[in-house]
């Protein structure tokens, strides 16, 4: 499942440069499929098959705390053994996202999808 980020944060910033799919953003920020992966243009969403805009800005998902975007969030499976973010933070408050549940196959097609093979 995704990684979600609770209002334990303490918005120390040690995560954001940990995260292998750029899922991570500043509270406040935009956010886009497109940064820092291979997608661009119109894409099917892996979970409902949504077709979205990958370069289209979307709203931030909290405006207080560092937030994670679950369609971008492959618990860093293809990279790393463990998730990045929940290693680094120093209050433990990357915690798994039980509205996300995915298994590692459906982890790992995210991973591709992002990023192509
Ligand atoms: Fe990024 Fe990995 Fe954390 Fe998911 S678990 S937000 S992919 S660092
Ligand atoms: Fe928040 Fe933890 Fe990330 Fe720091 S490392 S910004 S406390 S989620």
């Amino acid at each position: 499942m995704a990684i979600i980020i609770t209002d334990e944060c303490i918005n120390c910033d040690a995560c954001i440069s940990e995260c292998p799919n750029n899922a991570i953003y500043e509270p406040g920020d935009e956010w886009t499929y497109a940064d820092e992966t291979a997608l661009s243009g119109t894409v099917s969403l892996p979970a409902t098959g949504e077709e979205v805009d990958a370069d289209a800005s979307n709203e931030a998902l909290s405006d207080e705390f560092y937030y994670i975007v679950p369609d971008k969030c492959t618990e860093c499976k293809g990279f790393h053994d463990e998730p990045q973010c929940a290693s680094v933070c120093p209050v433990d408050c990357c915690v798994p996202d039980g509205a996300h549940e995915e298994t590692e196959d459906q982890l790992l097609a995210k991973k591709t999808w992002l990023h192509g093979e």
